[in-house]
């Protein structure tokens, strides 16, 4: 099986897969309790925090463990702009967010506050004049991902976040960094207030995240329990998980050798679909390598993501959140139907090689010749 949609999720390495074995077989104390075992847990909770904090590029205390990259978005969104409403009532969003961001920012809208969403230019880029223009006085929150998770968009967030902070040093600047992270480095020592991420886009577990909030960073709280993670994330500690996050940043290796790599193969991948007639590339020139998206109008998304499967190559028709439904990002750059409709999205790790490229244009190629006999 050759696996292509690591944006959707990446496959566990073994030994994160053990050192969670490990972690929850000889470390079950709740890191709460005061006795040996409870610091035991406690010491493996505080080692996996200062290996994300170093990943990340901050403090350990500034790193907030959480159940996902959706919940970081949640909790960073909600609690930034509800801090501030005392002042100010705007939100200025990018138009391409993934659900965990647009669905929460709608959701203050259902509060009340008033929603810039930015969409991106008919080409997949970032449009930053008509989002910095959309940035006032009222501005209580500017959110932008580091990287799209559908055509691979790359926002320059630490320089957007100066110019936002420019504008009005007051509004809060969140950055989801879940494609980003361990990919893109993003610069978190500027003007980022939060950053989210997620350790299963990493060949970590599903089911923890980590969100990123900087010193002193005034938030409201969304959640109420117990007071772990200093009471912005309440409930007992995955500490297994914690650690299995931890050896997965521990393992990301040199991101700058893995580009190179990963540039190599969507770059033979490219020119080999664009060989593919009729064929229409929806990424952006200046994408993130690791995640390709292009269209074959006249063959359905679906029909083409069944054939390739049935040739052992697992990619995408779109978001894995979107439940193979039409790319929001393909429909936020004004695109047709027929481009649309007829997408795939091809998403690299570092382990991918040119023989997995070979293997999907071979077998692209014989399904444009089949399908064709089919549908035209
Ligand atoms: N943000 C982006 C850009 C993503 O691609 C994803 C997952 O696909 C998420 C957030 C949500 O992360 P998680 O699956 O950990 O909730």
């Amino acid at each position: 099986m050759i696996y292509l949609d690591n944006a959707a999720t990446t496959r566990v390495s073994d030994s994160v897969a053990q050192t969670i074995y490990e972690t929850l077989t000889e470390h079950y104390g709740n890191p709460s309790s005061l006795y040996a075992e409870g610091l035991a847990s406690r010491k493996v909770l505080d080692s996996a925090r200062a290996a994300v904090a170093k990943a990340m590029g901050c403090k350990p205390a500034e790193v907030y463990f959480t159940a996902c990259g959706t919940e970081s978005n949640n909790i960073a969104i909600l609690g930034a702009a509800r801090a501030r409403k005392a002042w100010g009532n705007k939100v200025v969003v990018t138009g391409f967010e993934h659900p965990s961001v647009q669905n929460t920012v709608d959701a203050l809208r259902a509060e009340g506050f008033q929603v810039s969403v930015i969409l991106p230019n008919a080409d997949g880029s970032f449009n930053t004049a008509a989002f910095l223009a959309a940035v006032d006085g009222q501005t209580v929150l500017a959110c932008a991902m580091r990287v799209n998770n559908e055509i691979g968009t790359v926002i320059d967030t630490p320089a957007l976040a100066k110019a936002v902070k420019a504008k009005n040093r007051r509004t809060a600047f969140h950055c989801d960094g879940v494609q980003a992270f361990g990919k893109h480095p993003t610069a978190l020592r500027g003007d980022i207030d939060t950053m989210a991420v997620s350790a299963h886009k990493l060949h970590g577990p599903k089911g923890i995240g980590a969100l990123y909030v900087r010193t002193g960073f005034n938030m409201a709280k969304t959640q109420f329990g117990g007071g772990q993670e200093k009471g912005l994330r309440h409930g007992t500690e995955n500490i297994a998980y914690a650690a299995g996050f931890a050896k997965a940043v521990s393992e990301m290796g040199n991101s700058k050798a893995a580009l190179v790599h990963v540039t190599a193969l969507r770059d033979r991948l490219k020119s080999g679909v664009l060989q593919l007639e009729g064929a229409v590339v929806n990424s952006p020139a200046d994408a993130s390598p690791y995640i390709f998206n292009f269209s074959l109008p006249g063959y359905r998304s679906e029909t083409l993501l069944h054939f390739l499967e049935s040739r052992g190559v697992l990619v995408s028709s779109g978001s894995a959140c979107g439940h193979g439904g039409r790319s929001h990002t393909l429909v936020a750059m004004g695109l047709a139907d027929e481009i649309i409709d007829s997408a795939l999205r091809i998403s690299f790790c570092a382990e991918n090689t040119e023989a997995d490229v070979d293997v999907l244009l071979a077998a692209l190629g014989e399904a444009v010749q089949q399908l064709q006999k089919k549908t035209k």
